[in-house]
């Protein structure tokens, strides 16, 4: 059963003409300034307020009731979804990620979409710095000895970790948040940027000095490899026993992009197998990861729930730019951060 709030606010009537408000639904509690942006221009808000996503048909009976959406969690639109909410007019993703989304079919049916890009860089890119260097030095593991009562003294050959200055960081898929880790990795430990992408990032090789190199030139060079390309089928299980095989064995692979990227089952064979030095994953596949995950139990893995741009300041913005972006589609104007671009011809 669904738990609903429905906040209504007073709709107004300017000089000439009445004002028409607008039902918004927002799949899951979002930052408060972004609904009170929504509610300062006169809307009825309907938030669906557990933490537990709302299964698919419980967000079709939702959005049905209603004229736009704003998607704060990670549910999924998919054709079925778009067929049967002809009511809807736009959707905005409080997310930079839209793989959860039907593109195409949201242009079929002539439905906006939009994201919330660039403002989430600087702290998704701290998240995967924090990887980085946390699985450099195991610092999950040595944390968890601790609580374990396993801390029995100083020990000079224990639980040693590996540095990170002047090594070098591959990114797979330099957009804005590798540009943040790169610029991050060089500024704190002069690692060397390699970087593969389907195109060349100009201002990275200029401002970074980043060097763009073929897949199997990442992967083969890389002692950090961090990913941060979108999930697609391009890129669905990249990341799989034929690319581990390719790595140094001494390397760490962070990824805070999606967990679809990554072959879960292959990653714990090739830690197991002692492939790589260890791996640190902000995004897992499946969210959530169950507990007795075998990853969760090594000592050279660290895994963070998903927290890539979890902090006050940059919620509280992508809270801002996804209403934002609604309040502009309410106006019948472009969404600022469209996707599907091609919904406007
Ligand atoms: P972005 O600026 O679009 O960067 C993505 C980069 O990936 C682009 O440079 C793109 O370059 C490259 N790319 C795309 N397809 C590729 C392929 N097939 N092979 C190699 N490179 C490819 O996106 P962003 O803002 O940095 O965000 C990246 C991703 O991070 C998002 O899609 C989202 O899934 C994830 N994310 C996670 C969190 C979190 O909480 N952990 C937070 C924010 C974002 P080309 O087009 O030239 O290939």
């Amino acid at each position: 059963m669904a738990f609903f709030v429905v906040i209504v606010s007073i709709s107004f009537y300017d000089n000439k003409k009445a004002f028409t408000y607008m039902k918004i639904f927002i799949t899951k509690k979002i930052p408060q300034k972004g609904i009170d942006l929504l509610q300062s221009a006169g809307h009825e808000i309907t938030i669906h307020e557990s933490a537990r996503p709302l299964s698919e048909k419980e967000l079709i009976e939702a959005s049905q009731q209603c004229n736009y959406v704003l998607n704060g969690g990670m549910q999924n639109f998919d054709a079925h979804f778009f067929e049967n909410c002809p009511n809807l007019k736009a959707l905005s993703l409080m997310s930079v990620g839209y793989d959860n989304v039907d593109i195409s079919a949201a242009t079929q049916h002539g439905i906006p979409v939009s994201n919330t890009p660039g403002i989430l860089s600087g702290a998704t890119a701290d998240v995967a710095f924090l990887l980085m260097l946390a699985v450099s030095r195991k610092a999950f593991f040595n944390h968890k000895r601790i609580l374990q009562g396993k801390w029995e003294g100083f020990d000079p050959t224990e639980n040693l970790g590996i540095e990170l200055n002047n090594k070098t960081l591959g990114i797979y898929g330099l957009g804005r948040i590798g540009f943040e880790l790169a610029r991050k990795a060089r500024a704190a430990y002069n690692m060397e940027i390699i970087y593969y992408n389907r195109s060349r990032n100009k201002e990275a090789e200029r401002v970074l000095g980043a060097k763009y190199v073929h897949f199997d030139e990442l992967l083969r060079r890389s002692d950090v490899l961090s990913i941060h390309a979108a999930l697609t089928a391009e890129t669905k299980s990249r990341f799989d026993k034929n690319a581990f095989a390719r790595m140094k064995n001494s390397a760490i692979l962070v990824n805070t992009a999606r967990g679809g990227l990554v072959n879960e089952f292959d990653l714990t064979a090739a830690l197991q197998a002692g492939e790589l030095w260890g791996a640190g994953l902000d995004v897992t596949n499946p969210e959530p990861m169950r507990p007795d995950n075998p990853l969760l139990g090594m000592d050279n893995v660290c895994i963070l729930p998903h927290i890539g741009s979890a902090t006050v300041e940059t919620r509280d913005n992508m809270a801002l730019m996804a209403a934002n972006n609604l309040l502009a589609a309410i106006r019948g104007e472009k969404m600022p951060q469209i996707i599907n671009e091609k919904v406007y011809q």
